[in-house]
């Protein structure tokens, strides 16, 4: 549906000083926009009606220009850290000079006003301005889409400015280098410039948030997936890119509230977004039906091939990049939730992809053993894959998304430590990486068996099997468990030689206590005694 009925917001735009009103285009819908981008050669349509673009030079975050402007509000509140650097406000008026500049100079400008928070009281009104129609499509399929009656009195809160096309000054700006994502609080805007990687927008938006809710609100921000049982159980997905959350959250058996950004208060947890952004990468029909039927029109891929002489999106090719991505709004997922919230969880799962095949794929954490694993936030990622190079990397990202957390990572483990204990939730460690062996070695657990595992925690059914205590990481591990092979349960089972096993486990234990030393006077001794024993 167009909603080219909506006056222009002219006036705001003014004010902002976006002149450019002869080319501006309000509002568009997704038809409008996918359009738009054909008509600029800026992408094409896959054999399923989805568009398919490529982002440019930048097909991932780049953490490393990404800053927040250190003010009177943010001086002494936001923790500065690597993820976290600082800018002074002289060059936060430069950068939003040069990216108006820029737009008014631009043929056409997208502007989309749209929403984030599922639950009202929270919602924060965006309004998106892009130099290109996809990027703005993206804004669409992220965010919450306000219908035409709340289009009439809307009021932005934050404003997103977007212009990839433009390479800054980076010395007169005050930046790294030509491409920077700033953050105002005082100003309630973001910049993105010299960047095409749409992800820059959400998790902008999604930073904002995990500032303003638990720092104003008393709202627990989370980075993880949710999603709904029969009953109406809610269960949460917690984890770092690539361990899980948009793939595990896409259950045929459960609805979905959203893939990637929640908040959890008093007595509901709600998505902050309006859509998902899936990786594309080896995704087959069989393997993630839901992901898989969800591209169609409106959808936009990202950084994909087609085979040879067709419109059919080959997924294994990673020539642009491994992260190819979809957006589609949360409809496009049949189960989908609507408004997207659910209750308080009962279960939490902590996803990391163990490249070392040390964690067990499947255990239960103590309330002091969650907060442990929380404030770790380890995954361990495989090295330069493409050069063959084997070794895993670990990462430890305090509460599974340090590079979005303005506060200080004991702001967040806090608030979750308390809800744990006043709901009684269940916490499980699940671990969607390698078995058999480290990466070179062992496999990747099978998705099947870890959605086995997953069904067997929900339904209560690992309630009632046996548990062993894992030697070093203390985690209760399951002995059974439907429709997984007993022998993978324990990963010292599944290596051949279990001194290679023990070995790892431990050089994966000292990197787990060297990370916490960081932590260890900020938390209690019971936490503190949650840690991994060599
Ligand atoms: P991001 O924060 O970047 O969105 P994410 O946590 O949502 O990351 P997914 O997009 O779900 O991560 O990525 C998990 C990837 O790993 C998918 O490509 C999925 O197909 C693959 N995969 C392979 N084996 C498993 C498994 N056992 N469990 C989960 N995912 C698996
Ligand atoms: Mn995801």
């Amino acid at each position: 549906m167009s909603l080219s009925t909506i006056a222009i917001p002219t006036k705001g735009l003014e004010e902002l000083g976006l002149h450019s009103t002869n080319a501006l285009h309000y509002q568009l819908s997704a038809e409008e926009l996918v359009q738009d981008t054909l008509r600029l050669n800026q992408g094409e349509l896959n054999n399923t009606g989805a568009l398919v673009v490529k982002t440019g030079e930048f097909t991932g975050r780049s953490p490393k220009d990404k800053f927040i402007v250190k003010d009177e509000i943010t001086a002494d509140s936001v923790h500065w850290n690597e993820f976290n650097i600082p800018l002074d406000e002289k060059y936060f008026h430069c950068i939003r000079k040069q990216i108006l500049d820029y737009l008014n100079a631009q043929p056409e400008v997208w502007v989309r006003d749209s929403y984030a928070c599922a639950e009202p009281t929270y919602r924060l009104n965006i309004r998106v301005i892009n130099d290109n129609p996809w990027s703005n499509l993206f804004a669409n399929n992220m965010f919450l889409r306000p219908d035409e009656e709340e289009l009439e009195h809307f009021t932005p809160d934050w404003h997103i400015l977007a212009a990839p096309g433009l390479k800054l000054d980076a010395k007169e700006c005050g930046v790294r280098q030509h491409n920077a994502a700033v953050i105002s609080f005082k100003h309630r805007t973001i910049l993105i410039a010299g960047s095409g990687y749409t992800g820059e927008i959400k998790k902008g938006i999604f930073s904002i948030l995990n500032y303003i809710l638990p720092h104003d609100n008393g709202v627990l921000s989370m980075h993880c997936s949710a999603n709904l049982g029969k009953d109406g159980d809610t269960a949460l997905f917690f984890g770092l890119s690539g361990t899980g959350k948009t793939t595990l959250s896409a259950d045929p058996e459960r609805k979905l509230i959203g893939d990637d950004e929640h908040g959890w208060n008093d007595h509901s947890v709600f998505n902050f977004e309006g859509g998902c952004y899936a990786k594309c990468i080896d995704l087959s029909a069989e393997k993630e039906p839901a992901i898989y039927g969800a591209i169609h029109g409106g959808a936009l891929v990202e950084n994909t091939t087609f085979h040879p002489g067709t419109s059919v999106i080959d997924f294994s090719n990673k020539t642009i990049t491994e992260n190819t991505r979809v957006s589609y709004p949360l409809n496009y997922i049949c189960n989908a939730v609507e408004p997207s919230i659910g209750g308080i969880p009962e279960n939490i799962f902590f996803l990391t992809c163990d490249a070392y095949g040390v964690l067990p794929p499947v255990s239960k954490l103590t309330p002091e053993q969650a907060m442990y694993q929380f404030i770790s936030g380890y995954t361990a990622k495989v090295a330069g894959t493409e050069a063959g190079v084997t070794e895993p990397k670990s990462t430890f990202s305090a509460c599974f998304g340090a590079p979005f957390l303005p506060l200080h990572p004991g702001h967040y483990a806090g608030m979750l430590g308390e809800k744990l204990k006043k709901h009684n939730v269940k916490v499980w460690l699940i671990n969607t990486g390698w078995t058999g062996g480290a990466y070179g070695t062992g496999n990747r657990m099978k998705l099947a068996y870890t959605r086995a595992m997953i069904s067997a925690a929900l339904s209560c059914e690992l309630d009632q099997v046996g548990y062993e205590y894992h030697p070093v990481f203390g985690m209760a591990v399951p002995t059974s468990c439907a429709g997984v092979p007993a022998n993978i349960l324990n990963p010292r089972n599944t290596w051949a030689d279990t001194a290679a096993y023990d070995k790892a486990a431990e050089n994966l234990a000292k990197q787990f206590i060297t990370n916490f030393e960081k932590y260890a006077s900020g938390v209690t001794p019971e936490v503190l005694a949650a840690a991994p024993k060599i």
